[in-house]
């Protein structure tokens, strides 16, 4: 299932993430496999170190390049307007593309004070046309509000943090007003305890399904972009066999009263690893 991007283009809401997937075998393997079960969307960044091996998987696949979603990030140490265009020429070779889906700056690592010229760098590839759209990671509403004063092209998406005991409603209620889609990254609490929740166990049971899909189906309903990760392909499989049921409005709220601001990452405005 496809969302609309505030630019017409057409994102599948569910997407494969790769951080933390071993470059080589383990990350061709796993892209593989999740293609092969009907994920069209992959999400890496030039820090997780696999794009050689994602570019490897999609060229394997077989599917043809334009039914693929491609997303990379720029990372940290290389933002600026000109580093952050030599950053995106290096992850695309790669990636073996000639172009990308998304590309979104990572974090706005304030104390350096770099994202606006690097988000103007973004609107100058995509205004070069070799992105399809553009959008940030880990943006607070301060960070997105000097974007929209400073930039002319709105980001499509805002990927952030984002599960039960997460769910970031405040930034969520923002970023809908401006048109632009919250993508959940950690969307399963990164392996945590939000998957031996009591009440989304429950929730699971009555509908015959896993924990792990009771939660991505909670994303997709709150119209959340999700990428969840795994490198089990039973696990990878489960996580897009999400299609076939649907959350009561009473469940969603039983599962929405979970929140705890309970963060697994760093605050974005204390994030200053380059
Ligand atoms: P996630 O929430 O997707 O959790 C992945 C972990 O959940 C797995 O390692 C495994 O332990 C567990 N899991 C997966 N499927 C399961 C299942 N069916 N049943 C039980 N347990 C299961 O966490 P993530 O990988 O950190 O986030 C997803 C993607 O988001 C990443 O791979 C990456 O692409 C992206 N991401 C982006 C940022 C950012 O700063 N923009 C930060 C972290 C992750």
């Amino acid at each position: 299932m496809n969302v609309k991007l505030n630019n017409g283009v057409e994102m599948p809401q569910l997407g494969f993430g790769v951080f933390k997937v071993e470059e080589g075998k383990t990350v061709v393997d796993a892209v593989k496999k999740a293609i092969e079960v009907g994920y069209r969307s992959i999400d890496t960044a030039a820090i997780y170190q696999n794009e050689t091996g994602v570019g490897q998987a999609i060229r394997e696949s077989g599917v043809p390049r334009e039914e693929l979603f491609i997303t990379s990030k720029v990372w940290n140490s290389d933002q600026g307007y000109e580093a952050t265009l030599k950053a995106f020429d290096a992850s695309l070779e790669k990636l073996g593309l000639d172009y990308l889906d998304l590309y979104l700056v990572h974090w706005p690592t304030p104390e350096q004070d770099k994202y606006v010229d690097t988000y103007k760098a973004l609107e100058k590839l995509y205004e070069d046309g070799k992105v399809r759209a553009i959008g940030v990671s880990n943006f607070k509403v301060p960070h997105l509000e000097r974007i929209f004063s400073e930039c002319k092209v709105k980001p499509v998406v805002n990927q952030v943090e984002l599960h039960p005991y997460f769910s970031q409603l405040e930034l969520r209620e923002f970023c809908q007003k401006n048109e632009i889609y919250v993508e959940a990254w950690g969307p399963l609490m990164q392996g945590g305890e939000a998957l031996t929740n009591e009440v989304i166990a429950k929730i699971a049971e009555q509908h015959g399904k896993s924990p792990a899909q009771v939660i991505l189906r909670w994303h997709l309903q709150n119209q959340i972009i999700a990428i969840p990760k795994s490198t089990t392909p039973s696990r990878i499989e489960e996580n897009f066999q999400v299609f076939d049921f649907e959350l009561s409005k009473e469940e969603m709220e039983q599962i929405d009263a979970l929140n705890q601001d309970k963060r697994q990452g760093p605050d974005p405005d204390e994030m200053n690893v380059y």
